[in-house]
């Protein structure tokens, strides 16, 4: 089924939802791939995303598409050819501690679930990449990143199946990435990544140059 236009709807309503009572200046930030076959998950937008009005536009942002490269998907492509989406797509404002951002409440996130599962509904991606653990565990049982990264997982979402390989959070708050095996964890994960996004002929498969 073609997705182009029921996803340009969908990304219409889904700019001018106001569900959660955010301050007026907060809006949902949303994905400008037009008809893509993966989707990648997070887990909300940051300050820098809030003012830019594009997902993973900050710091984390940049982490994660130097990531994707080694995937063999440059950014302009990855954002062209996969969705990415959000457990909750306003900027929920900074953390109580004053570190980090606030982590979306459970109301907000189920009230934003509607959008992820209509967009699950639409795109019935192949591929789903969640990334860092809020989103992680929307598809996954709930267990060490060390049992989960690293692996393809067939998984059985609102929309369908797929292959879900999750990616830890590229913020740089979590010490995860830096521990132990889990560099090659991390490595082992993009290298599936790259192979399942090119047989969806996104990209170049993994260690290669990427094109678009
Ligand atoms: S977080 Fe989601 S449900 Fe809440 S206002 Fe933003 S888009 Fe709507």
């Amino acid at each position: 089924m073609a997705t182009k236009a029921p996803l340009a709807s969908h990304c219409l309503a889904l700019a001018d939802c106001r569900m959660c009572g955010h301050d007026n200046a907060v809006v949902p930030i949303v994905s400008g791939a037009a008809s893509p076959k993966a989707m990648l998950v997070g887990q909300a937008p940051g300050r820098v995303e809030a003012a830019g009005g594009q997902p993973f536009a900050g710091r984390a942002g940049k982490t994660l598409f130097r990531w994707l490269e080694r995937a063999g998907v440059d950014e302009k492509t990855a954002r062209r050819r996969i969705y990415i989406a959000a457990i909750t797509r306003c900027y929920p404002g900074p953390s109580p501690s004053g570190r980090g951002d606030r982590v979306p409440s459970p109301a907000e996130q189920e009230a934003c679930s509607v959008w992820l599962d209509a967009e699950l509904r639409i795109i019935r991606p192949r591929l789903l990449i969640p990334v860092g653990r809020l989103a992680i565990t929307r598809f996954l049982p709930n267990l060490p990143l060390d049992q989960l990264i690293g692996r393809a997982h067939d998984v059985t979402h609102v929309g369908g199946r797929a292959t879900a390989i999750p990616l830890p959070h590229p913020s740089g708050a979590s010490s995860w990435i830096h521990q132990g095996n889990h560099p090659a964890l991390l490595e082992r994960a993009l290298e599936l990544i790259g192979r399942e996004l090119a047989e969806l002929g996104i990209g170049s498969g993994p260690g290669k140059r990427s094109v678009a």
